[in-house]
């Protein structure tokens, strides 16, 4: 079995899904499994109506309205009036969407209010597929990734729990997938007490290595609007090469370091069961992309990750003792409570500096916090990261010049590191 993910970009209208459906026609039903993100900017619009809903904001309707149409616009261009179940299939969800946005008990929390939310951009691409799928003869079973991804409870970035996940997958989707093309939504799982939670921004990719493993597949492959790994984004960069072939390690490396083009969660199981990841072009199916595998030699080529919206934070201790273990330990507890991702840090006599990515809603209070345990916090907002992976250093630093002042740079293994004001 092979399992298929495609992301926003090749569903973004009817014509992607069109193609979604040729390239998984071309596959035999029993042998593939579809893992789909929201359609197109959807989860980045849905962001918008979380935000609204928690903190009552007036456009909150405004905003559901044009996540409705954009959707009912594909829905309409696939199917016929008479096809009158499959959308209503597909309006039922956001009628469900609709009462959590009016249920306010579950206004509470806004990480957990995101989870309830977000989701619904991937149950109802999938749905919109599947019932593509089913529309053009192929043998399709819709299913809810909440019935086989159990997960903890840590909202919007949530952990597998791994045994019982795998379990469940084994016992009772391996019997379906066997006989039908399943399709199911990336990104998300169920939580102890039957709640959705996510798995992290872009996290389809992982869900698709989780079913993988899980289902012992041959292969997972990632559908991208790019032919495959390349040394840079090309949007940013230029000119990039193309990386027909990755180890595992490099791929994690890569991953880590902020290269959008693979989840960072998502090698390490395929690394486990040995299961080769293929990335491609949903746009050129002729090319064989790039072919993560368990290998022993290591890429050559420079690659470039620019992080945009990272933020410096200087701690220092308020009676200007020195930064040592302990207080050391109290910053981590607190990053990791606020969820908040160091991407490089240093550490001095009387200073550590790091640099976090931009997330308002867990970095404020985090800043809070630290300043109420004892800690004198400056933070400077709007910073770049760029990671040169297998970098020629002086290459490297000259990129990193031409892109502003650099105020830290740092080398570890294979990697170094520029902040840029
Ligand atoms: N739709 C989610 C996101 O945009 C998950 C994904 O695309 O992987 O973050
Ligand atoms: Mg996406």
């Amino acid at each position: 079995m092979k399992i298929y993910k495609f992301g926003g970009a090749s569903v973004k209208n009817a014509e992607g899904i069109k193609n979604v459906a040729r390239i998984i026609g071309l596959e035999q039903e029993a042998d593939i499994l579809v893992v789909v993100s929201a359609i197109g900017k959807t989860t980045n619009a849905l962001e918008l109506v979380v935000d609204a809903c928690f903190y009552n904001k007036s456009e909150l309707n405004e905003l559901l309205v044009s996540v409705k149409t954009t959707h009912l616009e594909i829905v309409k261009e696939l199917f016929d009036p008479s096809d009158v179940m499959f959308i209503n299939d597909i309006e039922n969800l956001f009628l469900e969407l609709e009462c959590i946005l009016e249920n306010e008990q579950l206004h509470e929390d806004y990480d957990f209010l995101y989870d309830q939310i977000v989701t619904y951009g991937e149950l109802i691409s999938s749905r919109i597929l599947s019932s593509y799928l089913l529309k053009t003869g192929l043998r399709t079973q819709w299913i809810d990734s909440r019935n086989f991804i159990i997960t903890d409870n840590r909202y919007r970035d949530a952990r597998v729990q791994w045994e019982e996940t795998e379990r469940i997958i084994k016992n009772r989707l391996l019997p379906l997938a066997r006989k039908n093309l399943i399709v199911t939504q990336g990104f998300m799982g169920r939580g102890p007490m039957g709640e959705t939670t996510t798995l992290g921004r872009e996290g389809s990719d992982y869900s698709a290595a989780i079913f993988g493993k899980c289902l012992g597949a041959e292969s997972v492959t990632i559908w991208k609007d790019v032919p495959g790994v390349l040394n840079a984004d090309p949007k940013r960069f230029n000119p990039t090469h193309l990386l027909t072939e990755l180890t595992y390690n490099d791929a994690i490396e890569l991953a880590y370091y902020g290269a959008s083009v693979i989840h960072p969660k998502t090698i390490q199981p395929l690394k486990a069961a040995k299961i080769p990841l293929f990335v491609r072009s949903f746009i050129d199916t002729d090319n064989p992309g790039t072919r993560v595998f368990e290998g022993e030699h290591r890429i050559q080529t420079p690659c470039f990750i620019l992080k945009e919206f990272q933020w410096l934070l200087e701690i220092s201790s308020s009676d200007f003792t020195f930064i040592a273990e302990d207080h050391l330990r109290d910053l981590f507890e607190r990053f990791s409570t606020y969820k908040v991702r160091v991407n490089i840090m240093q550490n001095s006599a009387i200073r550590f500096r790091c640099a976090i990515d931009h997330k308002e809603h867990q970095h404020i209070p985090l800043i809070q916090e630290l300043e109420k345990a004892g800690f004198v916090v400056k933070a400077q907002a709007g910073l770049k990261l760029l990671s040169v992976y297998q970098p020629q250093l002086q290459e490297a630093r000259e990129k990193a010049q031409s892109m502003g002042k650099i105020i830290l740079e740092q080398q570890v293994d294979s990697a170094a590191h520029f902040l840029i004001a």
